[in-house]
Parts: C-alpha cells; structure tokens; sequence
C-alpha cells in the first residue's frame, strides 16, 4: 500500500561521547522515509530543502526507491539544521540549535498523484504544517504522526488541533508526560487519548516502547544492544518501521499493530548503532527478520 511521509530533511549536527558530526544528512522524513521503504511500496516523501541540500541526500532517498517528486528545493534558501549533544547517558540530549530555515516559509504541495496515499506518516514538523497536509490527502486509511517537546512547548494549542486527527500518536516518555502534565505514564497516556488520538506509542528509548489503546497495553521489550553510538532518529526510525510494515500488511488490527511495534523497534535498534542514517543503508530483510525474531525470544516465557 501507499505510504506519504511528511516532516523535515535536516543536516544535524551531533555530539555523542564517541565522536561528532557536522552536517550529516538527518530529519525526521528522511529517517521515517528510510525506515519504512525496508517494507512499503511506493513510500513518498513531502519535504522542502535548501540550494545547500547535498545531491548525494536525494541519491540516497532515490536508491531507496523513495519518491522524492514532492521534495521542494529553495535554491536560495538554507536547508533545516538541527544539533544535539547527547550525555554518557544516551538518554538524555540537549538541543543545540534548531535552525528551521526554509521551514519558516514552507507550504507543503501535496503532488496530485500522492493525494489518494493510503498510509500518511506526519513526522516531527510544526503543527500546522501537519494539519495542512492532511486538508490534502483524500481519506487515508491511517494516519500517525509524531512531534517533540520543540513543538510542544512552542505551539501547543496548534499541536492539541493536530493530534485530534490522528489515529496514533506516537512521542516518547518525557513528551508525553510534558504533553499531559503528569509523572506517571499510565496516566499521561489516558490524558493524551482523551485528547482525540485512537492509540498511543510511548517510546521509551533503549528501555523498549508502550503500545496503548482505550483498552490495551502492550509493552514491547528492549534489544540488548552493547554498540550504542547515536541515538539520533531512532524516534523517527521506529515510526518508519511501524507505519512500513502496517502499509506492506495492509492490516490494522490491534495484533497487528503489536506486530508493528516490534517491527519499529527493529529499525530502530539498528539505527543507533552507527552514527547518523548509516546503519539504514544497506539492511538486507533478512537482517531485519533475523532480529525481529531474537526481538520475539526476548519476552517469551512458557506458561
Ligand atoms: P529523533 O532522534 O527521532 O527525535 O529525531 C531526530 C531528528 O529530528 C534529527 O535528524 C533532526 O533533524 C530532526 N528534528 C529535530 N528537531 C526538529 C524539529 N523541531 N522539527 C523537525 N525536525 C526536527
């Protein structure tokens, strides 16, 4: 089925304990939109771009067979720049800068023949960049989005208008308890459904990711990873594997769904193992079904 990914093309700037970069190709879109083409076809991608925008980032957006017609570029404008520093604790990041850049002045086009996209994945933008893309899009069959405590803090009343349209929601554990205002997740969670989402993903870093509905809690577990080297865009990553294999199984059911979690959080453990998208290059499904299934032994227990 048909997957639109929505959100930045970035070029980070990340600071772990093992080393920097500067300028590496990142963004929400650009991870999500990776992730997911490891399992959904066609994945296409709306976005915008500065003159800055290196060629080899679309070549790779390309080789990934990813539509990248819907990919806007300012030649005189500056590409969305974003740093981070991460602490010995991989946790915890401090944002840097965010340098929204041609952002400012974007209005995402939704090209016609994207229009009818089945799957719509809206990563981390502004809010009502979010929403403008969904007045766009004729009946999709699910819609996730993700967000940051950037845009929560920054423009909450239009990200409450923004999550009313969603069907999942998906943030990490100190969003969502800023999103509620409250400590314990089992209630920020309540809060945040109340809010109009169907279903609630709480990822929770290397500690593994919630799943929650109205009536459900599952709880994926957490890959024993020893190589961690940058977390950046493991959020994102997971969104693109979760929303990647719903799109390729055309199946939304809530057995499903707990499929997909484990799936995101696949993508995801690779991600953090090389800096920037390295890792998410040259996955081969194999690779991927391999740990999926090491993913499935971790919590099985015989009754
Ligand atoms: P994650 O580590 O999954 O939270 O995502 C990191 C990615 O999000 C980086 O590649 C950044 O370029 C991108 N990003 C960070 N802040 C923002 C923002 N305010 N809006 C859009 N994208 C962002």
């Amino acid at each position: 089925m048909s997957l639109l990914v929505v959100g930045s093309l970035a070029l980070d700037t990340i600071e772990t304990p093992f080393g920097k970069v500067d300028d590496a190709l990142g963004g929400s879109a650009t991870y999500i939109s990776t992730a997911s083409s490891y399992f959904a076809s066609p994945v296409n991608l709306v976005g915008v771009v500065g003159g800055d925008f290196p060629k080899s980032g679309i070549d790779f957006l390309q080789s990934r067979n990813i539509g990248t017609d819907g990919i806007e570029t300012v030649a005189d404008g500056k590409t969305f720049r974003w740093g981070g520093r991460y602490h010995y604790d991989l946790n915890v990041r401090d944002t840097l800068f965010t340098d929204l850049n041609v952002f400012k002045e974007f209005d995402p086009k939704i090209p016609a023949a994207y229009t009818t996209s089945k799957y719509v994945c809206l990563g981390n933008i502004d809010p009502v960049l979010q929403r403008r893309v969904l007045e766009q899009i004729e009946r999709p069959k699910l819609v996730v989005g993700d967000t940051m405590n950037f845009w929560i803090e920054g423009k909450r009343d239009e990200l409450l208008k923004t999550i009313a349209l969603l069907d999942v929601l998906i943030i990490n554990d100190s969003e969502a308890r800023l999103l509620a205002g409250e400590a314990n997740l089992f209630r920020a969670a309540k809060k945040i459904l109340a809010l109009g989402v169907n279903i609630l993903i709480i990822k929770k870093g290397e500690h593994g990711a919630l799943l929650i509905t109205g009536s459900t809690v599952f709880s994926a577990p957490a890959y024993p990873l020893e190589n961690i080297f940058d977390p950046t865009g493991a959020g994102d990553t997971f969104a693109g594997g979760f929303i990647g294999y719903l799109a390729k199984t055309d199946d939304i059911s809530v057995e499903n769904l707990k499929k997909a979690v484990i799936y995101g959080s696949t993508m995801a453990s690779f991600c953090v193992e090389q800096f920037s998208l390295d890792a998410l290059r040259d996955l081969t499904y194999l690779r991927i079904q391999d740990r999926y299934r090491e993913f499935r032994a971790l919590s099985n227990f015989e009754e």
